[in-house]
């Protein structure tokens, strides 16, 4: 059981340098749950919210949403997993990218919206 929503906690979205970043968009948290629970599969988020510091030392884009908490990348394997999400979260998100072992979603509406990148 999570702290924020039924499978999620707090701690899985706080900053990976461990300076304590941890304010992220409970709006974002709550549309991850409906999705997970759409899908019945873990998300296993790899990246939440960034400090300044640790957002360059990952070589994330200046302007990232993930300096804003409003971004998360999940951990995302195999094709038949990646097509189960990314089915599902296009239907909520307006930004989405899709890597090779993750997938990143945002809601930060300073960026371009309907976009799906491939990088
Ligand atoms: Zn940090």
């Amino acid at each position: 059981m999570g702290n924020l929503t039924q499978n999620f906690s707090r701690n899985e979205f706080s900053c990976k340098c461990g300076c304590g970043l941890d304010s992220i968009d409970l709006g974002l948290v709550d549309m991850l749950q409906c999705s997970r629970t759409a899908t019945a599969l873990t998300y296993e988020i790899t990246s939440g919210c960034r400090c300044l510091k640790y957002n360059k030392e990952v070589g994330g884009k200046p302007s990232s949403a993930h300096l804003r908490c409003k971004a998360v990348d999940i951990k995302c394997i195999g094709s038949r997993m990646r097509y189960i999400m990314v089915k599902d979260l296009i239907t909520r998100f307006k930004r989405i990218e899709v890597k090779d072992s993750w997938i990143h979603v945002d809601i930060d509406l300073t960026l371009p919206q309907e976009v799906l990148f491939l990088i």
